[in-house]
């Protein structure tokens, strides 16, 4: 295991992920050491040390109700703001119990784009304490804007409304004063949280002067450690404790204070009130950095779209989205570049929106694509500058590789040459690039990724031979989706034009060529190539694959084919469904068999799924873990018998959102061996022979600068390109020895799993990846 003190930031750290979390001002932590050290008392003690323990937390209190104009009301001190609205939420409740019998239809009033940590514990307290009252959003406008007309039409009826000051994902800030006034016009009493989180050292407040009945507050949002903040509670406002005990802090929040993290908002509190300190910056100062720093994030990407209106946002926050680019592209890149901002989105098997952004209205992409860049009050110019160049240089990087366009010399073509497989959620689509003819074919286009393909077309000039589907698929079935392979063809290539090319993307061609059981195909070039049209009817009615190999005389022979695309045929750990609309389960049946026929048990099968990061597989494969294809295989089934099994075996298919539309999961697990951050170097030393391969993308190799491992025989082979490697390496599956890393270990991870599953017999992994390597 490392030790901690090895875990360290990555020199020239450039930390924008404020609102998530701050860095703790050193000033802060100096007041948490000495407080650990010196005066380590229990402010209950009633000696001299617990004394001055207490001065302590009682100094800061006072200091407290002075940056938030809180002359009257408690200040509690709690671990934090989940806490404080634990404690607003469950008084406010506790209170209203006698008010559900007088109060018609009672609802529980929350902004539709508050901290999750509100609507979940409303819900939470709702059901616990049997209140049943409706739990209702109130609607945003596109700027993010409470709809005060809704609160005036539902606030008769509330037994409590928590709306936040600003948002922690765009900044959007309301205004209180207006705020204060719809609520209160139309329900005086009603007990009203205000989320101030993220308004605590930017806004001001007074808010003893309002009539806000709880406002909780987080330390470490604002500079100071995790697991300390405050709750503010108006006077005369309803209280229960949530934590019972000692009867410490009057007896409204029990258990020994965290002094060590009340001595540091000591500290900070005492820096917000000194005129005379410029540790934090004015309103104008951190107007300029956002300026700053928009004016260098428009340069760097001339696509770029911002979330919020600067007019109504703190200074402190930049939401964006890029159109073009996934919102995993731009901050793994800056990532590697020692830049942390972070994504709204993006898991591997499913993509997520932000639901902020979709409240406001946002369009999806843009919702999917979202970039939060946050810096804090304390930020410096320097910092600032340090981060334009940072983002400017990281860009680069993205130009190179096709992600942006640019006029780029072609120095890193030799990246895009082969196969890649591109994933949005568990759909996939596969893009082949012939480099020395500049050709270029993709294979189950998903609409998502248009802009991108397109984006590498224009940006190497390549030209399209063919953007094909293998089916119908029940995504653009069921949504109805404006026929994407149609709009990349129609931009492409003028020769691609709809009439031009079959239903699913198949241009009229005279070339033909036979396959090894004698039947002629339809067949495209590419390059040295070609790519051969086989009718696999059965998951659809038209559902075809796609041979990519070399012809020779004519002739496309198994063991010259490198990849099938097969669309939903043949899954990574099932065969495709057969009780779709256009199923065909018999002709399933045949088209396998013909599969098998033309091909070898090892050829690369590519499917328009990957539900598990699989990324491919083989009939080979495929026999060992499905039963029923191994008994097709050989020859140990009737159709008769394939289809009375095959639809007991789709009627167990779950339709929930996480499971396969097209497809059967089987779990795949080889052990893996991991050499864990602490042994890598020892490990790279013994083992000189080793290849040490980087499956992050391309941008991202190039902007990471690495310390150590550059040293080492480090290749770049990102997981896009896996099925590329596994192509291209198979016959150094015995004998060479690779390890795979990667930012976090999940890529790397999935790399290796992958090569095991495809008999490579040496591979490591290494878990924690970069973050803990550097
Ligand atoms: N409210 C807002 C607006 C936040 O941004 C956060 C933290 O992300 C919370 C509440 C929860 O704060 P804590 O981490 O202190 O529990």
């Amino acid at each position: 295991m490392l030790n901690l003190t090895d875990i360290q930031p990555q020199a020239d750290e450039i930390y924008l992920d404020n609102n998530a979390t701050t860095p703790v001002l050193p000033q802060a932590a100096d007041a948490a050491i000495h407080t650990m050290n010196l005066c380590y008392g229990n402010p209950s003690s009633s000696h001299m040390t617990g004394l001055k323990a207490k001065y302590i937390l009682e100094s800061t209190r006072t200091l407290a109700r002075q940056v938030i104009g809180a002359n009257s009301g408690e200040i509690i001190f709690t671990s934090g703001a989940t806490e404080g609205i634990q404690t607003s939420i469950i008084s406010a409740l506790n209170a209203s119990r006698n008010k559900t019998s007088t109060v018609a239809n009672p609802v529980l009033l929350y902004g539709a784009t508050e901290h999750k940590a509100v609507p979940e514990t409303l819900k939470h307290w709702n059901a616990m304490l049997n209140i049943n009252a409706e739990v209702v959003a109130i609607p945003v406008d596109e700027r993010g804007i409470l709809d005060h007309e809704f609160i005036t039409r539902h606030a008769h009826r509330a037994l409590m409304i928590c709306t936040m000051v600003a948002n922690n994902e765009t900044g959007v800030f309301q205004d209180l004063g207006k705020l204060e006034q719809v609520i209160r016009d139309s329900n005086p009493d009603v007990l009203w949280m205000v989320d101030c989180v993220q308004g605590l050292g930017k806004i001001d407040l007074d808010i003893a002067n309002t009539t806000i009945d709880y406002a909780p507050f987080s330390g470490h949002k604002l500079y100071g450690p995790k697991g300390i903040g405050m709750l503010y509670v108006r006077e005369n406002a309803p209280y229960t404790p949530i934590i019972a005990g000692g009867g410490q802090e009057s007896g409204l929040r029990s258990g020994t204070e965290n002094l060590p993290g009340i001595a540091s908002l000591n500290a900070i509190f005492k820096l917000l009130v000194d005129d005379n300190d410029d540790t934090f910056k004015s309103h104008e100062v951190l107007c300029g950095y956002r300026q700053q720093l928009a004016t260098t994030l428009n340069k760097a990407f001339p696509n770029i779209v911002y979330n919020h209106d600067f007019s109504c946002s703190l200074p402190t926050t930049l939401n964006f989205s890029v159109k073009g680019l996934a919102s995993k592209d731009i901050m793994d890149l800056f990532d590697a570049a020692r830049i942390r901002v972070s994504s709204g989105s993006a898991c591997s098997s499913k993509v997520t929106g932000s639901f902020v952004l979709d409240a406001m209205g946002k369009p999806k992409w843009q919702s999917e694509g979202a970039i939060r860049l946050s810096f804090g009050p304390a930020q410096t110019q320097e910092e600032i500058d340090r981060a334009c160049g940072a983002i400017e240089s990281a860009v680069v990087a993205m130009q190179h590789h096709c992600l942006l366009m640019t006029d780029a010399d072609g120095e890193s073509d030799a990246n895009v040459d082969g196969l890649q497989q591109w994933v949005y959620g568990n759909q996939v689509t596969w893009c082949y690039v012939d480099q020395s003819s500049r050709q270029i074919l993709l294979i189950d286009p998903i609409a998502e990724l248009s802009d991108r393909f397109q984006t590498l077309v224009n940006c190497r000039n390549f030209t399209v031979v063919g953007v094909l589907n293998t089916h119908l698929h029940q995504q653009q079935l069921a949504e109805d989706e404006n026929d994407c392979s149609l709009m990349l063809r129609t931009v492409m290539n003028d020769a691609m034009q709809e009439s031009n090319v079959d239903a699913l993307g198949w241009p009229n061609t005279e070339i033909s060529i036979q396959l090894e059981n004698g039947q002629q195909v339809s067949a495209v070039k590419i390059g040295d190539r070609v790519i051969a049209k086989l009718d696999l009817p059965g998951h659809t009615e038209n559902s075809r694959a796609y041979l990519l190999g070399n012809a020779v005389d004519g002739v496309l022979r198994k063991d010259a084919i490198d990849y099938v695309f097969a669309g939903d045929l043949i899954q990574i750990g099932g065969i495709g469904r057969s009780d779709l609309h256009g199923s065909l389960p018999e002709t399933l049946y045949d088209s396998i068999r013909l599969l098998a026929q033309v091909t070898l048990p090892d050829t690369l099968l590519c499917p328009a799924h990957d539900y598990q990061q699989l990324f491919s597989t083989t009939l080979s494969l495929e026999a060992k873990s499905n039963p029923l294809l191994r008994k097709i295989l050989e020859n140990q089934l009737s159709k008769q018998e394939f289809v009375f099994e095959k639809a007991q075996l789709d009627k167990t298919i779950q339709q929930s959102e996480d499971e396969p539309l097209c497809g059967l999961i089987v779990q795949q697990n080889k052990a893996l061996i991991d050499v864990y951050p602490d042994q890598l170097q020892k490990f790279l030393a013994d083992n000189a022979d080793i290849q040490v391969i980087d499956v992050r993308e391309p941008h991202e190799f190039e902007a990471h600068r690495r310390e150590y491992l550059d040293e080492q025989k480090i290749v770049n082979l990102p997981l896009t390109r896996i099925t590329d490697f596994i192509h291209r390496f198979t016959g150094e599956k015995a004998q060479t020895k690779f390890i795979c890393i990667c930012r976090s270990g999940s890529r790397s991870g999935a790399a290796a799993n992958a090569l095991k599953r495809m008999d490579f017999e040496h591979v490591y992994h290494v878990p924690g990846g970069f973050a803990l390597v550097n």
